[in-house]
């Protein structure tokens, strides 16, 4: 059940922006900005990037609204396996980083770094590799980096550190069922993740056979319920990812991982160990490898410590307001 659209007053009364800082540069952004609302179910995390337009933005906030104002689907598990996420640093830094993730036993690491190239990944890779032993499993992900022909030469020469998967290699749907043709015989499943989340139709990619696995996050997708209906439609395995979320946005994270009948993968859900400050005391982020599900509630005083300043707040809430607008106009 979903609960309707509330009053755009009753989602501004209780909005708190907070700008955190970031323990590592990544997706080019040292600081990162959320918007938190409170509903009679909790509190819920409204953060689309901020170069987002309204209409995907509102997406967003249709997740956030669900997520604080809607009981959720009940969970099959009380913790969430997570990896670890690897930023684009140099090689000599990945030993630092993954100190920062307890017990993950995934690692995901970005690759195709714009100003980067072929040998910063595989020397990224090797490194991850090195540090993290035989038996963990290695994902990477290009965020769309490359074209069909980049990506087929880079997998080739990462597929010696045997990768469990490589997401979002390529940025459109008929690139990346090229690709998976392509390297058919070489055991690399290819995961979708921007042809998810930012596509007008979700579901595109697995009728055209363009992905094995399905990267799926509640914001973007509109909340739980709407990325449960996707992955059950889409017919593939499914890892449960966050956008830098807060430790707030990351339970609804693990809400979704709870609620999916079959979860094969770790779980993109312990990004708060990116963040050098949070909205939660202790934040959400790994212990023993994993996340507990069930809610997260701000700490006042963390959110009175971080909060954005009064331009950035205005920003927010005149977005929130532009994105009441267009999901009521949606009906
Ligand atoms: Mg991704």
């Amino acid at each position: 059940m979903t609960a309707p659209l509330p009053p755009l007053a009753e989602i501004l009364d209780t909005v708190r922006v907070v700008s955190l800082p970031m323990g590592t540069r990544f997706r080019g952004i040292d600081r990162r900005e959320a918007a938190l609302v409170e509903g009679p179910e909790g509190w819920a995390e409204f953060s689309p990037f901020p170069e987002y337009d309204d209409a995907e933005a509102a997406t967003w906030l249709a997740a956030a609204v669900d997520f604080a104002w809607s009981p959720q689907p009940p969970p099959h598990r009380a913790s969430v396996p997570v990896n670890a996420t690897m930023p684009a640093v140099a090689a000599g830094r990945v030993a630092e980083v993954l100190a920062r993730f307890d017990g993950c036993r995934t690692v995901k690491v970005k690759v195709a770094e714009r100003g980067q190239g072929l040998a910063d990944d595989i020397a990224r890779v090797r490194a991850v590799r090195e540090a993290a032993g035989p038996e963990a499993r290695v994902r990477v992900d290009a965020n769309a980096g490359w074209n069909v022909d980049e990506a087929e030469r880079a997998l080739h020469a990462l597929s010696e550190f045997d990768l469990e998967y490589a997401e979002q290699p390529c940025a459109s749907v008929d690139e990346l069922a090229e690709l998976r043709r392509r390297l058919r015989d070489w055991d690399i499943p290819i995961a979708a993740d921007e042809s998810v989340r930012r596509a007008s139709d979700p579901l595109l990619v697995a009728r055209a056979e363009a992905a094995d696995i399905l990267v799926v996050k509640a914001q973007p997708l509109g909340g739980v319920r709407r990325a449960l209906d996707i992955v059950a439609a889409a017919g593939l395995p499914a890892v449960v990812s966050s956008a830098l979320d807060t430790s707030v946005g990351l339970a609804q994270g693990a809400a979704l991982a709870a609620a999916l009948p079959a979860l094969d993968y770790d779980c993109g859900l312990g990004t708060a160990a990116l963040l050098a400050a949070d909205v939660a005391e202790p934040p959400l982020v790994a212990k023993g490898g994993a996340i507990p599900v069930g809610r997260v509630d701000p700490r006042p005083e963390l959110l009175a410590e971080h909060r954005a300043a009064p331009e950035r707040e205005e920003w927010w809430r005149e977005r929130i307001a532009r994105c009441h607008a267009a999901l009521g106009a949606r009906g």
